[in-house]
């Protein structure tokens, strides 16, 4: 009778330690992030069928990367899936939807950063690949670099058996007439006798912004970020943009916090912009809405850069700053609903 009691007792001491240690794990914070891209977006622009489409796909984007967290996945799987809806959908300046560069093409950049290892991957200027995230997760995974370019990443691309697509796939007429209206700004300006440099800053913030991108926090504490874009419209010489730079566009680090940047790409790389967001939190110990407000609000408007972040801490707490007119973007934290936004309020 007695030995049964201690067996009893041992077995109710087993399953309590079970369901608490179940119940610890439970109680761990997750949560995603991703944008769209900023810009001037302009609520008058939409139709209400037009805004409905642009809120539905974004909130597939951020539930399917929550329900890869959900699920005990990592943070790296959610954002790279996350993106995958997002370079799919011609909606966003990313995969397909991308930009036109000067000659009628697209090139397409994207960087993940793993938080837990440090370690990158980036492609830039790639022209054939569906989804540029995923080339990049494959740098980072499966070779010993960080950034590959151009021709040499797709020759890289083949090795790791991802088929080559025809750079028309990325074709869609929104961004065509774009860049049809970016060339007349830029022609009328050269009549106007700017030179080449005044010509392209009298381009409209609309020509030189939108991207993609996620951060997510999971079940482990692992926080990730990743970002892909077709750059800016109209754009030649082979320019990249912050989107594959690593610390300018993309960042991410345990502990710390992870940034996915959108905005006028030269500005973001110089001033280091998802770099510097976490060098705040992770030496000034300022709190992730107070370090990227700082940066995208105070500094970058004081240099004259357009855009935002989004980025995420290894408690979950998200921030989503801008200095444009709206940024495409979404959030979702572990037993909430989405939260789809793309102005100031709304
Ligand atoms: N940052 C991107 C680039 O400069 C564009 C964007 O995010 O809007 O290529």
């Amino acid at each position: 009778m007695r030995i049964t009691m201690n067996k009893l007792t041992m077995l109710s001491c087993i399953t309590l330690l079970v369901s608490s240690f179940g119940s610890v794990a439970n109680d761990k914070p997750f949560a995603i992030a991703i944008h769209g891209g900023a810009g001037t977006i302009n609520p008058s622009s939409f139709t209400p069928e037009q805004e409905q489409a642009y809120r539905a796909k974004l909130k597939e984007a951020v539930d399917t990367g929550y329900v890869v967290l959900e699920k005990g996945g990592s943070s790296l799987e959610a954002v790279t899936q996350a993106i995958n809806v997002l370079e799919d959908s011609p909606y966003f300046n990313a995969g397909k939807g991308a930009v036109y560069t000067h000659n009628e093409q697209h090139e397409m950049d994207a960087s993940i950063m793993d938080g837990k290892t440090m370690n990158a991957g980036a492609v830039s200027g790639v022209k054939h690949v569906k989804n540029p995230i995923d080339l990049a997760r494959l740098v980072m995974d499966k070779s010993v670099h960080v950034m590959l370019y151009g021709e040499g990443a797709e020759e890289f691309a083949l090795t790791q058996g991802v088929p080559l697509v025809a750079n028309e796939t990325f074709n869609t007429q929104h961004r065509y007439e774009s860049l049809q209206r970016a060339k007349a700004k830029m022609e009328q300006a050269k009549l106007d006798n700017k030179d080449y440099i005044a010509s392209h800053n009298a381009l409209d913030v609309e020509f030189k912004v939108g991207t993609v991108g996620a951060v997510a926090l999971d079940k482990s504490g692992n926080i990730s970020a990743g970002t892909s874009t077709g750059g800016m419209t109209n754009k030649r010489y082979g320019r990249i943009g912050d989107a594959p730079v690593i610390g300018a566009g993309t960042y991410a680090e345990n502990g710390v916090c992870a940034v996915s940047a959108t905005g006028h790409g030269e500005y973001f790389i110089r001033y280091h912009v998802a770099g510097d967001i976490c060098a705040k939190v992770k030496y000034q110990g300022k709190s992730i809405i107070q370090s990227a407000d700082e940066v995208i609000n105070q500094r970058l408007i004081t240099a004259g850069g357009t855009g935002g972040v989004i980025a995420i801490d290894h408690r979950g707490n998200i921030a989503t700053p801008f200095n444009t007119e709206g940024m495409y973007r979404a959030t979702r934290k572990k037993g909430e609903q989405a939260q789809v936004m793309i102005w100031r309020d709304k």
